[in-house]
């Protein structure tokens, strides 16, 4: 996730930093563009490691000269022929030399010039305060000529240098950091040597410390406590060129980390440095993606005269830098995230729910790789800015992913359904179409299985672990709800099927049945009855009691196939009563309308006349008669007719021989179940006497020919019987004259 510090376009290069970058202006302007160049020059990526060095000392003591020749810089220094002030404000510029630590940064502090005050004096306070602020090493640049000379103007910048040191680490308690003074003493004749050089300034330095007014509570406090000595001399660069390059390069060596020895104490009871100068303590730990801002932030507080308090710097620091890296992180979010959102939203503009493939995996490891991101960069920064801030980016990634995640699960959640409901439909259908051996209630739970299996997969999926709100129990909970709620609603449409199966079978066997006893009637010898004893034959007399039995038999055994094939399903107790209600009340419909269709004109006519025509061409013993003239057809004739006209009043009501009286059809069908919807009732006809709001009677129920119809029958019927008659006559008169 370093992707932010990319330079794009036409950023800065490496070239345009030829001399390093201006950090202060002799204006006191801070350059924002420090982070740029940390950027170009790799520091911006290291974290912790890097290093900050300081140089100070008088004006025109070689300073400059000293970085470029120690780290490879290109300072501006001081032309010989000129001898103007070359250095201005604060300059930056990395080490440019191999085998020394990694990532060194050297400031060249504009020096002061002893003999200038004010303004001058101003600043260098400022700058010193900058630089302690910042830097883990102060090199301190002083002619060897100057060692001893306590009243001269380096003294003066070394007792700036310990008070604001004091005032500068007042507030941070708890880390105090420590700071190296690193002595190069320069034109180093030789006569003195350095550890004499060094007892001096070493003196010199403790002389200051304990006259420098300290704050309360720091009374008895120690130059020790605040600060390490190291100290190197340097040949005179112009008139030992050669032994200068070379020392230089040996001082060189010195920068690299180092630790401290403690057994090396020298005789002021100071443990030395061992070798390398760059001891972890030193650093400020600020990350090098956050030094531009904090370098700002603690210029501007020392511009404005105002207390410096590095803790509440480094926690706003903290702040500003871990919400530039959770908007950088929430980037990488956007672009593996974003297009996902959008395909969902999409789906659910247009209604077509979507199941997006594999997205807790990429919602899972994109979270995690956006919170490692986060974690890695900013986890260096103020502890508790850092976790309140993580909380907050946790908060913002998971926000989005709930959503995302909740929509996932409705898509599945749709989906399933019709899935659900199509499969069983279909598995249904093939059932049907291999001749009905299918178990209903068996390929629901089959289906129902797979189908919570899935969503579970899916719902699973999505968990985050030790996430809490990535548990979807509750909406797995829903889907299965609904689920049944489906699958109560199939087992109704498949009794209701079954209903129409069952119905379609009472009417083909109450079409034969009751036709075959209707075609009885047909014929007028049935029977022992003789049409002369006036008696109707057991055949027309039991028509309506032989309808019933039928009837109540054909209901009774297609009651007994819906309760088996419904149990099977697993309906309900209601619903089962419901369907038998519906069938038996179906059933009697279907068996008017049978004996409507057998009572239709143009039938019923037909049998009587065939009746009639039985009664009057064959003789008792059913042998057909050839008429004579002698014969008695008027008197066959008439006893024929009435016979059958007695059919009428007969066929008119629907009544039990026994009683005389209908059918108790109401009893039959029995009163109307509590489980009973709306929907059930829909394609029922109402039946006289069952239903009481209907208006109809039981009588009118069993009304077969209206009074109209039955006179009318009976007319048509005569006027049938006068026309067989005639013809009768005709052949028995015809027969003679052949
Ligand atoms: P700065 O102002 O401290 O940064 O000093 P510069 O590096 O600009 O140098 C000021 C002058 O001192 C220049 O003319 C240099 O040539 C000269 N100079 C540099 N190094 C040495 C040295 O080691 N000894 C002496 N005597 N002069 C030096
Ligand atoms: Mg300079």
């Amino acid at each position: 996730m370093n992707g932010h510090f990319a330079t794009k376009g036409d950023a800065p290069t490496q070239a345009q930093y030829e001399h390093g970058v201006q950090v202060v202006d002799e204006d006191k302007e801070f350059n924002s563009k420090i982070t740029s160049y940390l950027q170009v020059t790799d520091v911006a990526e290291a974290g912790f490691n890097y290093h900050l060095i300081s140089v100070f000392g008088s004006q025109s003591t070689g300073k400059s000269t000293l970085l470029n020749h120690l780290f490879g810089t290109e300072f501006n220094v001081m032309s010989e022929a000129e001898r103007r002030q070359t250095t201005k404000g604060i300059w930056m510029s990395k080490n440019k030399r191999g085998s020394m630590a990694d990532n060194i940064l050297v400031m060249d502090v504009e020096g002061t010039d002893g003999r200038e005050r004010g303004e001058d004096q101003d600043f260098e306070r400022k700058s010193a305060l900058f630089a302690l602020a910042t830097s883990e090493v102060l090199i301190v640049n002083i002619w060897e000529h100057q060692v001893g000379l306590y009243q001269g103007a380096n003294m003066g910048l070394l007792k700036t240098v310990f008070e604001v040191n004091l005032q500068l680490f007042l507030k941070d308690k708890q880390s105090t950091p420590r700071s190296l003074l690193f002595f190069v003493i320069r034109d180093h004749i030789g006569h003195t040597p350095l550890a004499n050089l060094r007892n001096t300034l070493i003196q010199d330095l403790t002389k200051i410390w304990s006259s420098i007014s300290k704050p309360q509570g720091l009374d008895g406090s120690r130059i020790e406590d605040y600060f390490d000595f190291a100290f190197a001399a340097l040949p005179h660069k112009i008139l030992q060129p050669d032994k200068f390059v070379s020392e230089v390069g040996n001082l060189g060596k010195r920068f690299v980390s180092g630790s401290r020895s403690s057994n090396n104490k020298n005789e002021h009871g100071q443990q030395e440095l061992d070798g390398g100068v760059f001891l972890p303590e030193y650093h400020r730990r600020i990350p090098a993606d956050g030094f531009s801002v904090y370098a700002q932030g603690v210029w501007d507080q020392i511009v404005n005269n105002k207390d410096l308090d590095l803790p509440t710097q480094q926690e706003l620091l903290a702040q500003f830098r871990c919400d530039e890296i959770a908007r950088e992180v929430l980037v990488g979010f956007d672009e593996a995230i974003g297009p996902l959102e959008e395909k969902q939203a999409e789906a659910s503009r247009v209604g077509k729910p979507l199941v997006l493939a594999d997205l807790g995996n990429t919602g899972r490891t994109t979270r995690e790789k956006c919170v490692k991101a986060f974690e890695t960069q900013a986890s260096r920064y103020h502890k508790a800015v850092y976790a309140r801030k993580r909380t907050e980016l946790e908060g913002k990634i998971d926000q989005r992913l709930k959503t995302l995640y909740h929509g996932q699960l409705i898509a599945a959640h749709k989906s399933g359904v019709t899935t659900f409901s199509d499969a069983v439909s279909g598995a249904v259908k093939t059932g049907q179409k291999s001749g009905g051996a299918y178990e209903f209630a068996e390929i629901v739970e089959s289906e129902k299985t797979k189908t919570l299996e899935r969503f579970k997969k899916e719902a699973q999926g999505l968990a985050i672990p030790g996430v809490a709100w990535s548990n979807f129990k509750s909406q797995y909970a829903l889907f299965e709800k609904e689920l049944d709620e489906v699958s109560s609603r199939l087992r109704k449409e498949e009794m209701r099927r079954l209903a129409i199966r069952v119905e379609r079978w009472v009417k083909s066997r109450l079409a034969d049945s009751i036709g075959l006893e209707f075609n009885k009637l047909g014929s007028g010898r049935g029977g022992n009855g003789a049409p002369e004893t006036g008696e109707k034959p057991e055949t027309e007399k039991d028509l309506w009691d032989r309808i019933w039995n039928v009837f109540v038999s054909v209901v009774k055994e297609a009651e007994g196939r819906f309760v088996e094939r419904a149990k099977s399903f697993e309906a309900s107790e209601d619903e089962v009563e419901v369907g038998l209600w519906r069938l038996r009340r179906k059933s009697w419909v279907a068996l008017r309308e049978r004996i409507d269709e057998e009572v239709m004109e143009g039938n019923i006519l037909l049998k009587l006349r065939e009746n009639f025509e039985d009664k009057f061409r064959y003789d008792e013993a059913g042998v057909p008669r050839i008429w004579r003239p002698a014969d008695d057809i008027e008197g066959i004739y008439t006893r024929a007719r009435e016979s059958t006209l007695t059919l009428i009043p007969l066929l008119s009501r629907f009544r039990l021989a026994a009683t005389y009286a209908p059918p108790d059809l109401p009893d039959f069908i029995g009163t109307q179940p509590s489980g009973v919807e709306p929907e059930d009732e829909d394609d029922l006809t109402p039946i006289g006497g069952v239903d009481e709001e209907d208006g109809k009677s039981l009588e009118e129920e069993m009304t077969v020919l209206s009074e109209g119809k039955r006179q009318d029958l009976v007319v048509r019927f005569k006027k049938t019987a006068d026309g067989v008659y005639v013809e009768a006559k005709r052949s028995a008169i015809g027969g003679v004259a052949q």
